[in-house]
């Protein structure tokens, strides 16, 4: 597998000895790796912030004296080579080599979460699929991805002077990201049919993103030769339109699999990242037929070679088709598939729901092979809500398996934390950081050192948050209770709680509201304050996700919380890279069992911040507790609320939240040693870095994979 993108010259103006960079800033191992940041910013501080710390963009716009400039200093140039060595090694020397496998696993995915200059995501499945292809190249795992191309991307979030949340659209400059075209032998772009769906004729533009040694490739209707309504079928991420996102999944699933066939990518594996990509599974059963087989085996051999994984419970994040719109587009490709139109509805068969319409998650469990949650309880729940398919087996027996979420760990461990852990962990750690020994040495860490360097990155959230208020002031469209709401008021010597992910019910993002009295004196206390900094997006379709982030907003900026509630603005990557790193205590509080893994917590734990959640997804498995030699408890974050699927439940679980705060954590975060260390509290850190890190990274995940999927034939 090869797939070509011919010297483009992107950059005319870098002069021959900074040649390097134009590869380097087209591969976005340089957002994984802090010295190749490190080498673009080094060029221009304030270009590099201006670019949004995008080396394209920023690359494009440099003048060519600056570059010059930078040819002429040895100090520079040392560094220029440095890196361009490690770039070069790492493409260069694949641990596992492609001799050694055959064929490689397609992966198809909706969305990519890689770097906010590449705004293709909506969230935690976004990120968990970008992890994925980060760890995959890590390993030298091969495998090739599949996604869209949006040009308008996902939602900009700006918190109107009503409080009410407003969408944005972010166009994505497709020139000034590290997305390149895919060219065919003639140089034009390279183009896909899907005609033979309805016989609608639609162009597919081939682009690619290099995510170190894995390509992923983007799939783009917006092309001149398209009907204009089909040219805006891949223009937004979940569009809420029912037959435009129907086509979007024709296109990803099955003009995913053309583009396999296109670029000749032999593939021993198709891996759905949820079921939006499900009709791949279709093509695949239509070239098997069209060779020969009949329906049957084409399904018995796509079964060898095809994986789902599941991330949902929730019934909203499972995409049902209307028939009807099934039967419009799909009526010309059944008999394709040696199938009538009744068994083809059938595959889309809810179980308990037979006419309820099409269900994506139902046709992907029955054409796979291998079905996956993303947590050991969220496979449980899948087991449970998909047994009806299975009617002859047990819930036990239900061939859902799991393979709980990881998250890539150079992407996420901020880089001054990671300079920490080099000093202390010991030559190579970063190459073997799956295994929990070396975490052990998280121990000779000197706890002021380890306090100090997590009170630098609180600094920096707070100053960054602030700095994006600065803004909004400056442009005087904001008032200052927008202003105080944003965040401007913190402080960084108070006990602070985070919560950042999508605004929607099921999460429960005002559970800490609920008894606002007793969260008032906690917010208030003159000696031992907390503060709470919140943040996220809701889809433009969920009223109550509005409704959430609305009432958070009013609270942000009501006198009586202090300045010691902020809602800030726009939750993307950089924003979560902040806060995970920055905050003192990650709070996560679903409703169980609605919560199927969730990684934030996973990235905020690697960074030394514990997390307090309810016992759901990740955290069942992530939480510790122990008794230490003097008959201390040591614990590696905290728990609270009840885990059992209970109805009712809000009062219960704040109740054990507000209890667990006032006992336990507030005591322990102001508890501070002779020498300023709050020395108990570093302990918990230590714990939750040891325990978590090398449990929950992407190295551990795709591991996993590879032992019970990819290599399991
Ligand atoms: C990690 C991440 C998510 C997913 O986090 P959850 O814990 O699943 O909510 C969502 N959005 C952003 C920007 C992230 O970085």
């Amino acid at each position: 597998m090869d797939v070509q993108t011919p010297d483009t010259q992107n950059f005319p103006h870098l002069p021959e000895q900074l040649k390097g960079l134009e590869d380097l800033a087209e591969n976005l191992w340089w957002s994984w790796n802090p010295q190749a940041r490190m080498l673009f910013k080094m060029l221009d501080r304030q270009a590099w912030k201006e670019s949004g710390h995008n080396p394209d963009l920023m690359l494009r716009n440099l003048s060519a004296d600056i570059l010059e400039k930078a040819t002429a200093d040895p100090n520079y140039m040392r560094h220029y080579d440095l890196v361009m060595y490690h770039f070069n090694r790492y493409l260069r020397d694949a641990p596992i080599g492609p001799e050694e496998k055959t064929g490689c696993v397609a992966y198809f995915s909706a969305e990519y979460g890689l770097h906010h200059s590449l705004p293709f995501y909506a969230g935690g499945l976004g990120f968990l699929a970008g992890d994925h292809l980060k760890e995959c190249s890590d390993m030298g795992v091969p495998l090739v991805a599949l996604g869209f191309m949006y040009p308008a991307g996902y939602l900009y979030q700006v918190i109107k002077q009503d409080g009410w949340q407003e969408n944005y659209t972010q166009e994505v400059d497709k020139s000034a990201a590290s997305i390149n075209p895919v060219y065919t032998a003639d140089g034009g772009q390279l183009r896909v049919p899907v005609s033979h769906i309805n016989h609608m004729p639609l162009q597919l533009g081939i682009w690619k993103v290099p995510v170190g040694r894995v390509s992923l490739l983007l799939m783009d209707t917006d092309m001149e030769e398209n009907e204009p309504e089909l040219r805006s079928i891949s223009q937004r991420l979940y569009t809420s339109d029912p037959e435009k996102r129907l086509l979007q999944e024709i296109v990803l699933g099955i003009g995913g699999y053309r583009v396999l066939k296109a670029l000749d990518i032999d593939c021993r594996m198709l891996h759905l990242n949820e079921g939006h990509a499900a009709f791949a599974l279709l093509e695949k059963v239509r070239e098997l037929v069209e060779n020969g087989a009949d329906f049957d085996q084409a399904r018995q051999q796509l079964r060898e070679m095809s994986l789902f994984t599941t991330h949902t419970p929730v019934p909203a994040g499972h995409d049902v088709f209307s028939f009807e719109m099934i039967e419009k587009y799909f009526k010309t490709y059944w008999p394709r598939l040696g199938l009538d139109r009744e068994g083809f509805l059938d595959l889309g068969r809810h179980p308990e729901k037979p006419d309820a319409g099409f269900n994506m998650t139902a046709l992907a469990l029955k054409l796979s092979g291998r079905a996956n949650g993303v947590s050991r309880r969220h496979g449980s729940v899948s087991r449970r809500m998909w047994q009806g398919m299975w009617p002859d087996l047990t819930e036990d027996q239900v061939p859902i398996d799991h393979v709980t979420n990881g998250v890539h760990l150079p992407s996420w461990l901020e880089p001054k934390m990671r300079l920490l852990f080099n000093k202390y962990f010991g030559e190579g750690w970063l190459n073997a950081h799956d295994n929990p020994a070396i975490w052990e040495f998280i121990e000779e860490i000197p706890n002021c050192e380890l306090w100090q360097t997590h009170y630098w990155l609180k600094l920096k959230l707070i100053n960054y948050i602030r700095h994006k208020a600065r803004n909004r002031w400056e442009s005087g469209e904001a008032d200052s209770s927008q202003i105080t709401a944003m965040g401007t008021m913190l402080d960084p010597s108070v006990l602070t709680l985070g919560f950042a992910r999508r605004f929607t019910p099921y999460k429960r993002p005002d559970l800490i509201f609920r008894d606002l009295e007793r969260l008032k004196k906690m917010l208030n206390d003159p000696w031992r304050p907390i503060q709470l900094i919140f943040a996220g997006k809701s889809h433009p379709d969920d009223a109550q996700g509005h409704d959430l982030i609305h009432k958070i907003f009013e609270l942000a900026r009501n006198p009586e919380t202090a300045g010691r509630v902020a809602f800030v603005e726009n939750y993307n990557e950089m924003l979560a890279q902040y806060l995970t790193h920055g905050v003192d205590v990650w709070l996560n509080n679903p409703a169980p069992p609605m919560e199927a893994s969730g990684t934030s917590g996973m990235k905020a734990a690697l960074n030394g911040v514990p997390h307090l959640s309810t016992p759901d997804g990740w955290w069942l498995e992530g939480y510790r507790e122990k008794t230490d030699e003097q008959g201390q408890t040591i614990k590696n974050g905290w728990q609270f609320g009840s885990g059992d699927e209970i109805a009712e439940r809000d009062g219960e679980d704040a109740g054990a939240l507000y209890e667990l705060l006032e006992k336990e954590i507030i005591p322990l975060y102001y508890r501070a040693g002779e020498d300023g260390t709050p020395h108990a509290w570093v302990r918990v850190m230590k714990e939750t870095i040891k325990t978590n890190g090398p449990k929950f990274s992407a190295r551990r995940m795709i591991k996993d994979y590879m032992r019970k999927f990819y290599d399991a034939q």
